[in-house]
């Protein structure tokens, strides 16, 4: 009687033991995943989720453009089951070449703001962003006063002429500015301004972020646009060329005192085909979780898109706080096709 209490609290142990050892849980189970991402910190982002859910992440790494053509190329055949690309742009280019599915996931839709996922509308959504990131504004220090590149509009007025550095209008990190900024104001001020700046160029258009931002440090450039993590990233740097171009860079919070900082996403959603789609939803949730939140979004210095999850990023926290715009995402990966028509107008190349 004693010993086969003894057997069975013994059997009860190492049941449970299993469990905890993820030996029960979906051990079989797969998930594809298609990333335009590839950080160092994505490494611990994934294993947790493989730790947490006994589902095994297979990964394919590619730029933006090779993952959505590769997608199409495969239709119903693809084993994709989550897309991760960066930039709203990219991201509706995706949603419109049909490769998502919409989701419905209460969990998706309570921590991730609206603002910051596709606006299909309807029963679910197409996309969601994960992590948030600014366009902001770098000036040479020596040679340009703050106050005078202070707005995305100042950029394109007369006083900057000939000091304007960019890359290319057709990049996604600019159609999505241009399409912010179409929103807010229409297409007319919007044309003007595309026009004022391929007036202002110090140069043609080339390279990218990270270039602008040396270029400026070199003088060849007063001032340039580039997403907030190439600047973090230098900050970052224990290189001493990096540490130089940043002695020599300001950087500014555009448009703190009417519409605020135009903010962009990386994110994704479910495959159209997704053979795993319970996985992928899973996927999804456990990205939105205050954990994934935090690896996510400093893995590249970004931001967490769930509000109440805080990083403590060094570089980030030394930029301090600034206002946001105020326009949705959604709205943005729309416009970006208008945006193409006016940069074509204005042969902002
Ligand atoms: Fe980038």
């Amino acid at each position: 009687m004693f010993s086969g209490c003894l057997k069975r609290s013994t059997f009860v142990g190492i049941f449970a033991s299993l469990i905890a050892h993820g030996v029960f849980a979906q051990s079989n189970q797969v998930l594809n995943l298609y990333s335009a991402r590839h950080y160092q910190t994505d490494e611990a982002l994934y294993a947790n989720f493989t730790k947490q859910t006994g589902i095994k992440i297979n990964r394919i790494e590619a730029d933006d453009n090779v993952i959505i053509e590769r997608l199409k190329s495969e239709g119903k055949n693809s084993p994709a089951d989550v897309i991760l690309l960066v930039d709203a742009a990219r991201l509706w280019r995706a949603e419109i070449e049909g490769l998502f599915q919409p989701v419905k996931s209460k969990t998706l839709e309570q921590r991730i703001p609206k603002n910051f996922r596709s606006t299909d509308g309807g029963d679910g959504s197409q996309w969601f962003g994960f992590s948030s990131r600014a366009r902001v504004i770098v000036y040479n220090k020596a040679s340009i006063k703050p106050s005078d590149v202070d707005t995305y509009e100042k950029l394109a007025e007369p006083i900057n002429k000939g000091k304007v550095c960019t890359r290319s209008g057709s990049h996604p990190y600019m159609l999505s500015l241009i399409g912010a900024m179409y929103e807010r104001q229409g297409e007319a001020k919007t044309e003007a301004w595309a026009k004022g700046m391929v007036t202002n160029m110090a140069r043609a258009p080339k390279g990218g972020d990270t270039d602008q931002i040396r270029a400026v440090a070199s003088g060849e450039c007063g001032v340039a646009l580039t997403n907030s993590y190439y600047f973090a990233r230098l900050m970052r740097s224990d290189k001493p060329a990096d540490q130089e171009v940043v002695s020599k860079v300001g950087y500014i919070w555009p448009n703190q005192a009417t519409s605020g900082t135009h903010m962009n996403v990386s994110g994704g959603g479910v495959a159209k085909h997704a053979p795993n789609k319970a996985a992928a939803i899973q996927f999804l949730e456990y990205l939105a979780s205050d954990q994934a939140q935090q690896y996510f979004a400093d893995g590249n210095n970004e931001w967490p898109t769930v509000k109440s999850v805080k990083t403590n990023n060094p570089a980030l926290n030394k930029l301090g706080d600034f206002k946001m715009e105020n326009v949705s995402i959604g709205a943005i990966g729309k416009n970006q096709i208008y945006a193409q028509k006016i940069l074509d107008k204005v042969s902002y190349k």
